[in-house]
């Protein structure tokens, strides 16, 4: 044990570094800076850059770079070594607080959905003080927002940034008026749940559909799946063990909190969960893990698959976004309270959150919403692409009687009235019963489940704080004036529930029934990216983020044009390495299958005139088979020549309606033909050695 808590952040320039290496002054001006969102002074940023540096270098750093969100998902960094020549011709190690708290990268390679048409091509990255810098790789790594000349934000973590301060302003405003004068501000936390897969690299390696796209586009369903769900828990293979530990020690390392692991629902399925940490952490640690997960997995000779849907036919990875809100102070104001006061405070903000989740339930479907993520969400695996929300009975039943001003039907009887009575108390675990919401209350917390396994959890988190930071105002405005504010709060409390209860549902999302019912309560049912992206320009959504200055107009504008560019993209490539494969490899192949039958059975109507073999029927079966797939990738092909190009969402729509469409059909050839042709001459690995591969 003691080894872990000396490994424990030993590559991270945490707090404890800092008190141990900086002036006194200088920690209490950066502990004010990160806890009270100021900003340094210069001459402060050069004696912290200073520290960083020696600590940096002391641990074998020679490069510091600014690490950062752009919008492919994915961080970028680019490495600047630490030497500075000197006038005498030698070098020193140097690092200044204005290369800390800026850089000035090139912002043209990354998307910028226009935003760069209108200003310069350079952009530039802030210090985020609220991250902690780490060493990775020999490389300082500076977490940075990144934003083009003109400020605006072309990243995932300055919008994140700017909904955390929305929420903190309007959940203080709420406490306040609850008698809490301590706490300083008030934040998110996210804890969120990680699932991948591991395949042995040698297949990997021989499948251009997993190296171009992250998913095979061809396959046949192997003999065994998921079906006997001998794998959810089961025990975990030496190889896979040995992964996660030296993932463990590295996620350590850079002070990220992995606590948990165990195996899928699927076929060589994973899970990793850390413990929650304040979200715009607890965001950068999840680009670090999937990162580092990747890097470790090729130390065992394995890939890691961080697609939503590797392979068709089992399960698909997803994220869980574990999400609360608390004080700096350390309370959860998610957590029912012990006394009235307290639950009443708890019922306003879960009345705050079920008010957001019904008004912004379409910014939250985008949210998880992509080419990946599509092939899941409503899929009888993951939730439905129906946005809907888990209380459990207990909870549900507290709210009706407060609706109905009845009684609670639990033990006690009683009438319920917010402020005056204190809430039955319910047993946590019955509140994580169900799987299948996309957004379920888990005790003290809210797990939205909607997410990709691939996708940053950025956005959802700013979709999160954001709208719950717009319910907490609208609260807020109206309990602040109230004379009586007891009897105000419980109509306010009242009224919510009464107008959004229409987003409960404790039933089986997986369940058609559900959909239908759905639909008559209102709910939108976005099934894929392209249906669902118009929503995001909304009226009622431009001025959820401007108003609360977490985005303005033109930054949704850019967002939304990278986010469709980013889902035509993705299927054009998808396409395009499926034609590759069917011209280059499939059809040869069956082909080359074909004629080995053909030899076979020439050679028997020469020795054996009269007999018959299973061949000439594969033959015809092959053929027809062959055809067909050439048939349909010419038809894909036309397809892709004909995409109507300007409008980005026409041409998605086109992607999704013909495109896509389409490769499924060429899919079903290709894998009816995969089951018939011998494994000797068919190009690729099949399911069955990439799922059960690694032993
Ligand atoms: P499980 O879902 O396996 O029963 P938990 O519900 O305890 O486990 O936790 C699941 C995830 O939720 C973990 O990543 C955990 O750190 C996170 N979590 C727990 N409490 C909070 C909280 N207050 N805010 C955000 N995430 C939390
Ligand atoms: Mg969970």
């Amino acid at each position: 044990m003691e080894q872990i808590t000396e490994l424990f952040g030993s590559k991270v320039f945490n707090d404890a570094v800092m008190k141990a290496r900086l002036p006194k002054e200088t920690y209490k001006q950066v502990k004010k800076a990160v806890d009270e969102g100021e900003r340094l002074d210069i001459a402060t940023a050069n004696v912290v850059a200073n520290a960083m540096k020696d600590w940096a270098v002391e641990n074998g750093a020679t490069h510091f770079t600014h690490w950062f969100q752009p919008m492919t998902g994915i961080t970028a960094e680019k490495h600047d070594s630490f030497i500075s020549p000197t006038s005498e011709g030698a070098i020193i190690m140097e690092f200044s607080g204005k290369e800390l708290v800026r850089g000035e990268p090139d912002a043209s390679s990354f998307p910028s959905g226009g935003l760069r048409a209108t200003f310069e091509a350079r952009g530039y990255t802030a210090w985020d003080p609220t991250s902690y810098a780490f060493i990775k790789d020999g490389v300082l790594c500076i977490p940075t927002a990144f934003c083009s000349y003109g400020g605006e934000a072309l990243d995932k973590k300055t919008p994140l940034l700017r909904s955390m301060q929305a929420i903190n302003k309007q959940a203080l405003r709420i406490i306040r008026l609850f008698g809490n004068t301590t706490a300083k501000s008030v934040k998110t936390t996210v804890g969120p749940e990680q699932e991948y897969f591991l395949i042995p690299k040698a297949l990997y390696d021989k499948r251009k559909d997993l190296i171009f796209t992250g998913r095979t586009l061809f396959g046949a369903k192997a003999p065994k799946g998921q079906e006997l769900e001998d794998h959810y828990f089961g025990a975990i293979k030496p190889k896979v063990q040995e992964f996660m530990k030296t993932l463990n020690d590295e996620l350590w390392k850079l002070g990220i909190l992995a606590k948990t692991e165990h195996n899928e629902v699927a076929p060589a399925q994973h899970e990793l969960a850390p413990i929650f940490t304040t979200t715009n952490i607890a965001t950068d640690h999840n680009q670090l893990t999937m990162e580092i997960m990747q890097k470790v997995a090729k130390k065992y000779d394995m890939v890691c698959l961080l697609h939503e849907k590797p392979f068709a036919g089992v399960n698909g990875s997803g994220k869980h976004n574990n999400w609360s809100i608390s004080t700096d102070t350390g309370i959860n104001l998610l957590e029912p309270g012990e006394t009235p006061y307290d639950n009443a405070q708890f019922l306003l903000f879960l009345t705050a959150v079920i008010k957001a989740v019904d008004e912004y339930q379409d910014l939250l479907r985008i949210s998880a919403s992509s080419a990946g993520n599509d092939h899941r969400l409503g899929a009888n695996e993951a939730p439905p692409a129906v946005v809907s929300m888990f209380l459990g009975d207990e909870l549900t039943e507290i709210l009706e009687a407060i609706e109905k001003d009845g009684k609670y039907v639990g033990k006690e009887k009683t009438l319920m009235k917010v402020g005056v009575h204190v809430i039955p108390k319910f047993p946590k675990d019955t509140t994580d019963r169900n799987r299948t919401s996309p957004f379920a209350f888990t005790g003290n917390k809210f797990e939205f489940r909607m997410v990709g396994s691939s996708m940053s959890i950025a956005e959802a988190n700013i979709i999160l704080n954001t709208a719950v930071a717009e319910e907490l105002k609208q609260f807020a405005d109206a309990l602040e004036g109230a004379k009586d504010f007891t009897s105000a709060l419980h109509d306010l409390i009242k009224k919510t529930i009464t107008e959004h209860k229409r987003i409960i549902f404790n039933g089986n999302g997986y369940n058609d029934e559900w959909i239908a019912e759905a639909e008559k309560r209102g709910l939108l049912n976005l099934k894929s990216t392209p249906d669902c992206l118009p929503y995001f320009l909304h009226e009622k959504n431009v001025k959820l983020f401007t108003e609360h200055k977490v985005l303005s107009e033109t930054e949704m504008k850019a967002r939304y044009e990278i986010m469709l560019e980013n889902y035509i993209k993705t299927i054009n490539i998808e396409a395009l390495t499926m034609i590759d494969m069917v011209n280059k490899d499939i059809l040869p192949a069956i082909s080359k299958y074909i004629s080995e039958l053909s030899e076979t059975v020439k050679i028997r109507s020469e020795v054996m005139p009269n007999a018959v073999g299973f061949e000439k029927g594969r033959i015809e079966k092959l053929s027809a088979l062959s055809l067909s797939i050439a048939d349909k990738v010419e038809t894909l092909e036309q397809l892709l020549a004909d995409k109507p190009e300007g409008d980005s969402l026409t041409e998605a729509k086109f992607v999704r309606e013909k495109i896509f469409e389409q490769m499924t059909l060429l899919r079903a050839d290709v894998d009816s033909a995969e089951s018939i042709t011998a494994s000797s001459v068919w190009p690729y690995p099949s399911y069955g050695e990439l799922l059960f591969g690694v032993r």
